[in-house]
């Protein structure tokens, strides 16, 4: 019975890299049949950030991805939010201090300080660890009276994971788990810290919260970044620590740079002109509103088979996946373990290929917003028309506007170095002699206009140029465009004699 889970910290809006991590959960359980759970770890009230949890959920559904289980959908194995599960933490960490295997800890900041200044004047590096248990004031140390007695005094306290235990354990002593895309990782105890779990403001760390929730929601994956590959030997001691079976864990490659080294930032984005985040996001504390993949006219399907490939591969050349398709070949195994290079160019390149699989109705319907932005209104299939002949060069709907807006607008001025090069002497007269013929073609089709137009130049024994280009710039304003019998079937008789006579004037 498969069971993921995804589990942002709301701290801010979602980068790609937890979209990411979201759309590898969500693909593995619908792979398997399972259920895809969302989470909110919010125990970290210092950086919380009201907006976020929407920002996450409304990012999901962008992507469709939405989840089977979380807050306010599928209770099973509620509350959601950690912040609402305060009271069953505490309980665990009085579990693991009854058994020995984690202590409170009183040291001020002060005592600290003092034994990291004094490490580093040997030479050394102070780790709060079993080498330096003695020396600390904690309940290992003190009786349990006094104990007791600093904790009812209102004594601000921690209470500490127990890593390494000198009684049993040895210098060479190792805690390994079974990474599915790593293999086996092994992290010698000796040398790691003993964390806080649990904090005398009743909240628990993350490790604490997060190790007891996929205990309890029954988690059977883990599949995360990883940059929590360096928690994973703790998340494995707390399991046994508890006596719980632990879940299966995959930790995913980081996203790097498109350029350089290093995991991506939103830096990155904001140097190279690319967003980081799906949906736009605006920061309520500065005002600062940062870009999203939506906004910038990404379509969803296409985002989300970009990132699929960022550190998945199907093992063949096929680069074109619907979701439907991703879920069926998704496999862990297949997920590489050195870092993805994002490429804002690829996202570009799926986002035209995927132009091409949409319907003209579809694209025309979004087209139309942005006309009725610009004050301009269209009937559909019109404006379906107009897809139809530009789509193919276009990366975004809104390159549409400027591949055709010479479809609803007259052009308002004349493209210069082009007017220069085509229009001569001589252009006008012909031009005038263009509007007759014009006014004589009865059935106004691109074909038939195309026919008589040629016939009359032909006769005239001058080169196609001639006519051809003052007459594309009469009708768009530049040189450019489609087929340009196409666009003045498309705007119709009079409005391509007015044009040239404009353009004559
Ligand atoms: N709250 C952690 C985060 O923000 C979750 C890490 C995990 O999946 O264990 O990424």
């Amino acid at each position: 019975n498969v069971r993921v889970r995804f589990a942002p910290s709301p701290t801010g809006p979602l980068h790609i890299g937890g979209v990411r991590t979201a759309l590898f959960n969500y693909l593995f359980a619908k792979k398997h049949n399972g259920t895809f759970v969302l989470r909110i770890e919010d125990t970290d009230q210092t950086r919380y950030v009201a907006n976020a949890e929407q920002y996450i959920i409304d990012a999901l559904n962008w992507c469709n991805i939405p989840f089977d289980e979380g807050p306010g959908k599928n209770e099973k194995f509620g509350p959601y939010r950690q912040s609402e599960r305060k009271e069953i933490y505490k309980q665990y960490a009085e579990e693991l201090i009854a058994k020995g295997k984690a202590y409170y800890a009183f040291d001020t900041a002060e005592t600290l300080d003092f034994h990291r200044k004094d490490h580093e004047e040997k030479g050394k590096t102070f780790i709060y660890n079993w080498h330096n248990r003695e020396k600390l004031t904690t309940s290992l140390t003190l009786s349990k009276e006094e104990v007791e007695q600093r904790i009812a005094n209102g004594e601000k306290y921690v209470v500490r994971f127990k890593m390494h235990n000198p009684a049993t354990d040895t210098e060479e002593t190792v805690i390994s788990a079974n990474d599915i895309i790593r293999g086996t990782v092994s992290f010698k105890t000796a040398i790691l810290d003993d964390k806080i779990i649990f904090k005398s403001d009743g909240m628990p760390t993350y490790h604490l919260a997060n190790i007891v929730d996929d205990h309890l929601m029954q988690i059977s994956h883990v599949i995360r970044g990883e940059e929590w590959l360096p928690s994973l030997p703790l998340h494995v001691a707390l399991y046994q620590a508890f006596d719980w079976e632990a879940p299966k864990f995959a930790h995913l490659p980081l996203i790097l740079k498109p350029v350089g080294k290093g995991k991506l930032s939103k830096r990155d984005g904001d140097k190279l002109g690319f967003p980081v985040f799906p949906l736009e996001y605006k920061n309520e504390a500065t005002g600062d509103i940062s870009r999203g993949y939506k906004e910038d006219g990404y379509f969803n399907d296409a985002f989300i088979n970009m990132l699929a490939l960022l550190g998945w591969n199907p093992g063949t050349e096929q680069e074109l996946f619907n979701l439907e398709e991703l879920c069926a070949e998704f496999s862990l195994e297949r997920v590489s373990k050195s870092g993805a290079k994002f490429s804002p160019d690829k996202t570009k390149w799926f986002n035209q290929q995927y132009m091409m699989t949409k319907s003209d109705a579809e694209l025309a319907d979004i087209f139309n917003d942005i006309l009725v932005e610009k004050g301009i209104t269209s009937e559909l299939a019109y404006t379906e028309k107009v897809v139809s002949l530009i789509k193919e060069r276009a990366t975004f709907v809104a390159d549409f506007w400027e591949l055709g807006n010479f479809f609803f607008e007259n052009p308002t001025e004349y493209d210069a170095k082009a007017s220069k090069k085509q229009w001569k002497e001589g252009t006008p007269e012909l031009m005038k002699e263009l509007v007759t013929i014009i006014e004589s073609v009865n059935d106004f089709n691109s074909q038939n206009i195309e026919t008589i137009v040629k016939e009359w130049i032909t006769s005239k024994e001058i080169g196609f140029g001639k006519v051809m280009q003052p007459f594309r710039l009469s009708l768009v304003g530049a040189m450019k465009g489609p087929h340009l019998f196409d666009i003045a079937e498309m705007i119709g008789k009079q409005a391509t004699i007015d044009r040239i006579n404009n353009a004559i004037e």
